[in-house]
């Protein structure tokens, strides 16, 4: 079926729906398949979510599927259709962080993540376009340009994982993965209408996903349903010996969590933070979550976050400082993109930083030094570089102590007012506030003034900081039809409680039953 004035699409599969007709052979691999490449063919064009489409290759696994139904009749994900953001890395497809450093780089080997999704039967259709290297806020710093949102197109999806976000929104795939430093799988998910988990920091592995920031990154689910994102998770989480950081905690069935029941949850509400700078329709659409929870036998309590004040300056001499050590391998030598002599002039990478240079060719010196300098001026773009210059500061002899030191310590001070609402006098099970202060801005209204798409952060960097799994689900639309998202935030290691609190919630509403204006198109 194919999206258009003739073919509107009027109701969209979950991952479940899709892996239950699979696996019963209601429908082939190969049908479900053709169906989402041609969603895609139609919508893809307005929107920009995908950097690389894998068509070939998915109809040949489904065919290989289909071909063999007994292997794959029990496959949590038999023959799902799924979307990758484009830093994890897939053995043979390129994979570019939508760098032009990257843009040929084709890796030998798939992340962890790539091979157990593979293993329980979904099918890689293509990689999904995100921020460069995924930094910023809103999937506008593409070396190939913009993600629209399939709400509104002329706004952005959030970042960076906004190709991923878009793609389920618009039912292209039924759900795809993102990545997550600051709030990259909830923003994009709470901007496009969809859930989006970040899981406890070492939950996943992290092997095979080009790294931002090593101490904060996790990769995860975005999906219409929280059912859809537990059953993903399931698949995913686990210790890998490929990453020393992935933990050994035994992975629960999240999916028989999901019980419907929040009896006697105990929900946190940090009040004092939602004083300022929250849009009044985000507000609305919170307070309104918070009364059909509290209706559904949840309780609400006060807590208070003193330093969550400081979370934003502390995630970006954090985040910056491990992006500058994690980027220096991009060099010319070992991956992607060289600046050969003699290509001082046009070329694309110049278009994209925004300055082509009018000087004629003038021939310099082309050592090793240089080469080092030309590839990385021509390979990576603004922001990336704005941020290695940020974090090679507050590295460096003399100020780290003054920045970077300083901002550990107090990550562990934001990190203790969360131990303080989980286990002090009064705890609580989850915390809940919105997952961003406003709903989905302009595609470049916030370009010019780093500072200012910084703060689309401020309530999705602390759950990063302090290593605790958040998930965003879809709390109600502003006047303008724009998806608010509510934000909650767990226990380490207890996505269950989480998830079981966000699906209580999800089962109460229609919000993730709407479909963008973009399918009836
Ligand atoms: N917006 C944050 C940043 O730019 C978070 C990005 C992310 O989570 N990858 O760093």
């Amino acid at each position: 079926m194919t999206a258009g004035p003739d073919h509107p699409i009027t109701d969209v599969a979950t991952v479940r729906d899709v892996r239950d007709l699979v696996r019963s052979r209601a429908r082939s691999a190969v049908e479900v398949c053709r169906d989402a490449l041609s969603r895609i063919a139609a919508l893809d064009p307005h929107l920009h979510a995908f950097n690389t489409l894998v068509s070939d290759q998915a109809l040949a696994r489904a065919e290989s599927m289909d071909r063999d139904p007994d292997r794959w009749r029990d496959a949590p994900l038999a023959g799902v259709p799924i979307a990758l953001k484009d830093n994890l890395c897939t053995r043979g497809v390129r994979t570019t962080a939508s760098s032009h450093m990257l843009e040929s780089f084709v890796p030998p080997y798939d992340a962890t993540v790539v091979s157990r999704l593979e293993a329980a039967g979904a099918i890689v259709v293509g990689k999904t376009n995100c921020d460069e290297f995924a930094m910023g806020s809103s999937s506008e710093n593409s070396a190939f340009g913009p993600v629209h949102n399939p709400w509104a197109l002329d706004r952005t999806p959030g970042g960076t994982s906004g190709g991923s976000a878009a793609a389920v929104a618009a039912g292209l795939t039924p759900v795809a993965l993102g990545s997550d430093t600051g709030g990259s799988i909830r923003q994009p998910a709470a901007m496009c209408g969809v859930v989006g988990l970040k899981p406890t920091y070492g939950r996943v592995s992290r092997y095979g996903l080009i790294a931002h920031a090593s101490s904060l990154d996790q990769i995860g689910p975005l999906a219409r349903t929280v059912h859809d994102v537990a059953l993903t998770l399931g698949v995913l989480a686990g210790p890998d010996p490929a990453d020393a950081t992935s933990a050994p905690e035994p992975v629960p069935d999240y999916t028989a969590a999901l019980t419907g029941d929040v009896r006697g949850a105990r929900i946190g509400v940090p009040r004092a933070l939602l004083e300022q700078g929250v849009d009044a329709e985000v507000l609305r659409a919170l307070n309104q979550a918070l009364d059909a929870l509290k209706s559904r036998g949840a309780t609400l309590v006060d807590v208070d976050f003193p330093h969550a004040r400081y979370a934003i300056p502390v995630y970006y001499l954090v985040s910056t400082a491990e992006a500058s050590s994690n980027l220096a391998r991009y060099d010319g030598v070992r991956y992607g993109f060289r600046a050969e002599p003699g290509t001082e002039r046009g070329g694309t990478p110049e278009a994209v930083n925004g300055a082509a240079q009018a000087a004629p060719y003038v021939a310099a010196p082309y050592d090793l030094k240089s080469m080092y300098a030309k590839t990385r001026a021509r390979g990576f773009g603004p922001e990336v570089k704005r941020r290695i210059m940020l974090g090679t500061y507050v590295l460096s002899a003399g100020y780290y102590d003054a920045y970077y030191l300083k901002a550990q310590q107090v990550r562990t001070l934001i990190l203790r007012d969360y131990e303080q609402a989980f286990a002090g006098a009064d705890p609580v099970d989850v915390i809940a506030m919105p997952t961003s202060p406003t709903a989905a801005f302009r595609i470049g209204e916030r370009v010019a003034d780093p500072l200012q798409m910084y703060l689309a952060d401020v309530f999705t960097v602390s759950a990063s900081l302090a290593g605790l799994p958040a998930v965003s689900v879809p709390c109600g639309f502003t006047a303008d039809g724009l998806p608010v998202g509510l934000q909650l935030t767990g226990r380490r290691f207890d996505e269950a409680t989480l998830l079981r609190v966000a699906d209580a919630y999800e089962r109460d509403t229609g919000w993730s039953k709407q479909l963008p204006p973009i399918l009836s198109r």
